[in-house]
């Protein structure tokens, strides 16, 4: 018996018309366990009237009002985050204690929104000609929607919908087909919260349903995360149909090893980033880059060693490291990498490929895999893997591992291990990625900063959550005014100058 999902608009199910389905698994046993509407056009035209009419009072409410509603909303998920990390886990695969991190990490976001009152305060200049003050003020957008990937159900929409909402505007989220139930649930958690219904929709779907975001004149703003030609795609449609958009896609990020690093400290840090979540995330490191032959030999030494005691298994398992794989198709995707790997020459030191999990055979399992000398010009190392691969680039010198990620497509985070504060100041200014991390080595940034990579990881010109998402999700109206009273001057032709 499989359920059948829904989607949520004007702040109650509605289940889906269109026909279309997608099945929703559960990972860890590999069996189907619900099928999720795929929206026809026409259903996401519906929501977004339904969202178009209910901002216009959200509109209206003062923005700390808006901000209670947020606080009320931190609460009830806080109450219910054990079941929500569950729900979460049963469609993602990830482990109990890594969803918890997925939605403590979205729940951050929001507690950042509920701030957005100072931030909603516009610029005031004061005489800025005889009699005259100019000032701003920011206002919200309308319809904004969120397109959102399937590796962080709970973080991705809260990142976008907190903001968004805080700001005034009402928000239509598309989440991944994979993993919609904690999406769904949130939709409820925010009316429960004193959210005015229609103000947070769910539309459940595909392309179709994309494409209807894209090109209705109604929805104002896209944000869309998922991976870069998708994003690319996203970008290009939504400015075509004169939309703000901010895209963010796929990432290849190395941690660059200095000779001088504590490989203990390493290697700790690049098993937890590199296969936490079975290397499933967009801020995983996917390339180790030691330099010199001396740090390279012994860091692989260790790194095998350590990645041969990684423990796979259901998400449930308290004991596991990392869960299964999203999808049977994800496994084929990256096991085809590992053949690929092979086949060009790099080393496979750790080959996971055989993994079986007692109890869970037709999960969607692949253990951890490590390959060394892997070199630039392979597949493994020019494309986004998305698995639990960790490549190992050896690089003869510090200006070899800096030009690595600097010259790589994609640009999202990147990572150096060194005790040298000289070299790690150098290296934050010169590298050409988005996000840095000094003996970190997964840099997402707190909510109050913001998130976003460069090159192929992000298309778009403001980041993720922080300050850049109150510039995102408001357009600013500029006022000069003066109060003179009767008419002191004559009709001027002239442009108007602050003499
Ligand atoms: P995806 O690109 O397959 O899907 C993302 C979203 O786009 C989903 O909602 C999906 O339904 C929709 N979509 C898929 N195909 C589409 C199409 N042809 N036209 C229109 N919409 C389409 O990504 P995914 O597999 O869900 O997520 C993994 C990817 O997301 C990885 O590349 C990862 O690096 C990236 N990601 C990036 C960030 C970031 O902040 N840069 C964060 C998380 C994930």
């Amino acid at each position: 018996m499989t359920g059948e999902l829904t989607h949520f608009v004007g702040g109650k199910p509605v289940p889906g018309t269109s026909g279309r389905f997608a099945e929703v698994y559960d990972p860890s046993s590999g069996a189907v366990q619900a099928r999720v509407p795929l929206a026809s056009a026409a259903e996401v035209a519906a929501a977004v009237g339904v969202a178009a009419e209910a901002q216009r009072e959200w509109a209206r409410w003062n923005p700390q009002r808006r901000a209670r509603v947020l606080m009320r909303f931190v609460d009830l998920v806080r109450a219910e985050e054990d079941s929500l990390a569950r729900l979460l886990s049963s469609e993602h695969g990830k482990t109990v204690a890594d969803a918890r991190g997925d939605i403590q990490r979205g729940l951050e976001v929001v507690e950042f929104a509920i701030g957005i009152p100072h931030l909603l305060k516009g610029e005031f200049s004061d005489s800025a000609g005889t009699g005259i003050d100019v000032y701003s003020m920011r206002q919200p957008l309308g319809v904004v929607a969120g397109i959102t990937p399937f590796n962080f159900p709970a973080m991705i929409p809260l990142w976008k919908a907190g903001p968004a909402l805080a700001c005034g505007n009402a928000f239509v989220l598309k989440p991944s087909e994979r993993d919609p139930s904690v999406p769904l649930r949130l939709a409820e958690l925010f009316l429960e919260a004193g959210l005015p219904p229609g103000v947070f929709s769910v539309v459940n779907g595909d392309k179709e349903a994309v494409d209807a975001l894209l090109t209705d004149p109604r929805v104002e703003a896209v944000g869309f995360v998922g991976s870069s030609d998708i994003a690319q795609y996203v970008y290009s449609r939504a400015a075509d149909h004169g939309k703000r958009a901010q895209c963010f896609g796929g990432a290849k990020n190395h941690m660059i090893v200095m000779p001088d690093a504590d490989l203990d400290q390493v290697v700790e840090a690049l098993v937890g980033a590199g296969y936490g979540s079975a290397g499933e995330r967009c801020m995983a490191i996917s390339v180790a880059v030691p330099v010199g032959e001396a740090t390279a030999d012994a860091l692989v030494e260790r790194l095998a060693a350590r990645v041969r005691t990684l423990k796979v298994g259901a998400g449930l398992d308290e004991t596991a490291d990392f869960g299964p794989l999203v999808s049977a198709a994800a496994v084929q995707r990256v096991r085809d990498y590992v053949d690929v790997g092979v086949a060009e020459g790099a080393e496979l030191v750790v080959d996971g490929r055989d993994v079986v999990v007692e109890g869970h055979e037709n999960g969607f399992f692949l253990g951890g895999c490590l390959f060394d000398k892997v070199t630039p010009e392979m597949r493994i190392y020019r494309e986004e893997i998305f698995g639990p691969v960790l490549a190992v680039v050896r690089a003869a010198d510090y200006e070899e591992a800096l030009r690595l990620p600097s010259e790589h497509e994609y640009g999202n985070g990147v990572a150096i291990f060194t005790r040298d504060g000289d070299t790690a100041r150098d290296f934050t200014a010169r590298v050409d990625t988005g996000m840095v991390g000094v003996n970190v080595p997964i840099p997402v940034p707190i909510a109050y900063h913001t998130f976003g990579g460069w090159k192929r990881s992000g298309f778009g010109d403001l980041n993720q959550h922080g300050p850049d998402s109150v510039r995102f999700y408001t357009k600013t109206k500029t006022v000069t005014s003066r109060w003179p009273s009767g008419a002191k001057e004559n009709a001027s032709f002239v442009i108007p100058t602050m003499d």
